[in-house]
């Protein structure tokens, strides 16, 4: 009965580097995927000759030269930088937070006159002990920069009133003063050039994969069919929610292709007010720069998440890393069963981390080869 030597539950990112990893080191490996796709959250689809980011802008970034050069191996990478613009109102401002951003604001030229003005912003209206996060945002940049490019797009990120958010959720806001847009500080960062999807074309290559299949309509089955199996799904779903139900933020995504070349002169603009109900909209061919004459845009709300529709952002709070541990301390007492990634672990990985982790993983269960 006993055909496998891993079964891995999901073809995220996660799920297909390990599979690779096993089936390089001659084990026998299935995965299932309940989606009809691979490639989970990453999924690339081509549109119109535009390779469309279905689950939501993905950039990768790193610092870690030996991630960047392990992701290299299985497609190149082109020199996007992430460089997204604010919309508030028809006002255009550069993010992150910079020498463009202050100078479109206040009229101010130089980092002194910026600081200067972001201190006076501040002080104006310090509170000693913010009690919410409007007053933790305006304690941290003033103001103005809350009003226009934090405060309506938080509002609509959490579903909540800045005033009825607690203040840890943002320690720092990330301040530079100098005229440069480029979101991340990592060393290296780009867009697979065709998409993400060949890179997950590669990973599985000549492993059996089977698409919608839910691992949970026959658990049993699948179990004893493998030495080990390696689940990368929602924690409390595996253990049938019986310490609680995690909670998450989920999203909603609306494709369109337009007729005409250029839509919005850049492949993310947020929209910080909180009258427009979406909080961004992708441009997909700037991603790639790609030269056609259609488009394709996606609007991307934040919504409530009830069990059943796609979880996106887990809510790390305290009530649910208290359900979490007891999860985590069951999932550690498993002796077949082994739990990665983003669902499996309850906390938003970035690519990069997702990597890194699977390849401990991967020494772990490998050690000697
Ligand atoms: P997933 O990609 O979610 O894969 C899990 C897979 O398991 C899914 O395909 C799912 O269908 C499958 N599965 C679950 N349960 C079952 C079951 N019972 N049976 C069978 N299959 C199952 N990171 C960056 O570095 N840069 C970015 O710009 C970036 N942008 C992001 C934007 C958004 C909107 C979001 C939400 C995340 C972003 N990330 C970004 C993070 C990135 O998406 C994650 O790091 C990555 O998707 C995690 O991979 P994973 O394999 O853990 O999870």
């Amino acid at each position: 009965m006993k055909k496998y030597d891993y079964i891995i539950v999901g073809s995220g990112l996660y799920g297909a580097i390990f599979a690779y990893e096993a089936k390089k080191r001659g084990k026998n490996v299935l995965v299932l995927e309940k989606r009809s796709h691979i490639g989970g959250n990453l999924y690339t689809k081509e549109v119109e000759g535009i390779n469309v980011h279905v689950y939501g802008a993905h950039i990768f970034h790193t610092s870690n030269k030996k991630v960047w050069d392990y992701v290299n191996q299985f497609t190149e990478f082109n020199n996007y930088v992430n460089s997204p613009i604010a919309n508030y109102k028809g006002e255009i401002y550069n993010l992150p937070f910079n020498m463009n951003t202050f100078s479109k604001l206040w009229g101010v030229i130089t980092p002194e006159e910026a600081s200067k003005k972001i201190e006076e912003q501040r002080s104006g209206m310090f509170t000693k002990e913010p009690k919410n996060l409007e007053e933790q945002a305006i304690n941290l940049v003033g103001i103005d920069i809350y009003e226009k490019l934090i405060k309506g797009y938080t509002e609509k990120q959490w579903g909540r009133k800045c005033t009825e958010l607690p203040p840890f959720i943002i320690k720092r806001l990330p301040v530079r003063f100098t005229y440069n847009n480029n979101y991340f500080n990592d060393r290296y960062q780009g867009i697979p050039i065709g998409g993400y999807t060949k890179i997950f074309n590669k990973l599985l290559d000549g492993i059996e994969v089977k698409l919608k299949v839910d691992y949970f309509s026959q658990k049993e089955y699948f179990d004893e069919m493998a030495d080990k199996v390696l689940y990368t799904g929602p924690l409390d779903q595996f253990y049938n929610y019986s310490e609680g139900v995690l909670e998450y933020r989920s999203l909603r995504f609306e494709h369109e292709i337009k007729d005409m070349s250029n839509f919005q002169g850049n492949a993310v603009v947020n929209y910080t007010d909180v009258e427009t109900p979406y909080t961004r909209i992708l441009e997909h061919k700037h991603f790639e720069m790609v030269e056609t004459n259609k488009t394709v845009i996606t609007k991307e709300y934040s919504i409530d998440w009830t069990l059943g529709i796609e979880p996106y952002y887990p809510i790390n709070d305290n009530a649910n890393q208290i359900i979490y541990d007891k999860y985590k301390k069951l999932s550690d007492k498993e002796p077949k069963h082994l739990f990665g990634g983003r669902l499996a672990e309850y906390k938003y990985y970035d690519m990069h981390i997702i990597v890194e982790r699977v390849l401990e993983l991967v020494n772990k269960e490998f050690p000697n080869e």
